[in-house]
């Protein structure tokens, strides 16, 4: 994104408060852009927390040295992968799996050395359901239990006295995935399912079908806020789930962010999904569901009972009793 649009954007959101976070990824690698650095600060000068997201291909000296300075109020190493197996499903041309380890390692050293108070977040995939595509990712509780082993014993030969105050490894439940295991202060890793970006990247053998009926809390969520994508090029969508911004809600290149998220598209999108009625295909196949070509039977986004049950604690947890009946209505119609 060129840097004055970059800045443009970065003021409007800040001058008419209309968010608190601005998060820079969406299907991209931040360090990419000559620039990232300079707009993290000044997104921290503005007044409004920068979140990065990293695939962690680019985290080399120079980049390192720039992450543990800059004032960012969150970061995540999008690790994903476990395994060299399941890291060629990266298709990263350019870096082999150990030194692509070596770089998070070494980014994780020189953040800690830094005391740097950034909380980090580090991610992996699982691959527990049917369609998860890639047979490396991790299937069992024991594999994440490895990975907890291993980030503290990395974190150990850093900083024994911090690290031996969790004494004890967290207890990893792999029907309740949407937690973060604290492995050191300011530190945590996070086991998330293997998502197929809505339907769009199913593996050989299953197929979506849509659904106009359904809740989407990117485009409405008053509790937990929903969200609003701006692309390199300016275009505009609801979530990163779009990355190629079909939804097509306005470019901000020649308009202000206000005109556009008020605007005719951007409005229609809302109000018909306060109905909960899903009007554009994209969101359609999203909130469609997914089948099992030869046997035509539906597949489960939940492992068992007992993960849908915890999710659906979950859920009422963060919106109420009403709001989970109906989602469970909606489960259940789907
Ligand atoms: S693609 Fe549409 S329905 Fe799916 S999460 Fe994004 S905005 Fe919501």
């Amino acid at each position: 994104m060129d840097l004055d649009l970059a800045k443009r954007i970065i003021n409007e959101l800040s001058e008419k408060d209309m968010t608190r976070s601005i998060d820079f990824h969406l299907m991209g690698e931040p360090m990419l852009h000559p620039h990232y650095a300079e707009l993290a600060t000044y997104v921290h000068e503005k007044g409004l927390n920068a979140v990065l997201y990293t695939n962690c291909t680019l985290l080399n000296k120079k980049n390192i040295s720039k992450l543990v300075s800059i004032p960012l109020s969150g970061m995540v190493l999008s690790v994903q992968s476990s395994n060299a197996g399941a890291f060629i499903n990266r298709r990263a041309r350019n870096i082999n799996f150990e030194d692509y380890i070596k770089g998070v390692e070494s980014f994780v050293h020189s953040w800690i050395n830094s005391r740097n108070r950034t909380p980090l977040s580090i991610y992996y995939m699982t691959g527990l359901q049917d369609n998860s595509p890639g047979k490396e990712l991790i299937k069992n509780r024991q594999e994440c239990i490895d990975i907890l082993s291993y980030w503290r014993d990395f974190l150990h030969k850093i900083d024994p006295d911090s690290v031996e105050k969790y004494h004890f490894l967290p207890k990893v439940n792999l029907n309740n995935l949407w937690s973060q295991y604290m492995i050191y202060p300011g530190i945590s890793v996070f086991f998330k399912y293997c998502h197929t970006w809505d339907g769009q990247m199913l593996p050989a053998g299953y197929q979506v079908r849509p659904n106009s009926r359904g809740i989407c809390k990117e485009i409405i969520d008053r509790i937990k806020m929903s969200s609003f994508a701006i692309l390199w090029n300016g275009e505009t969508t609801y979530c990163c789930s779009d990355y190629d911004g079909s939804l097509e809600l306005g470019n901000v290149s020649g308009r202000s962010i206000e005109d556009v998220y008020f605007g005719d598209k951007a409005s229609h999108i809302r109000d018909m999904a306060e109905k909960e009625k899903i009007v554009h295909p994209t969101c359609q196949s999203c909130r469609g569901r997914v089948y099992d070509i030869k046997s035509g039977k539906k597949v489960s986004d939940y492992k068992n009972w007992n993960s849908l049950l915890l999710a659906g604690f979950g859920y009422y947890k963060a919106y109420g009793v009403y709001a989970t009946l109906k989602k469970a209505w909606f489960y259940i119609r789907k």
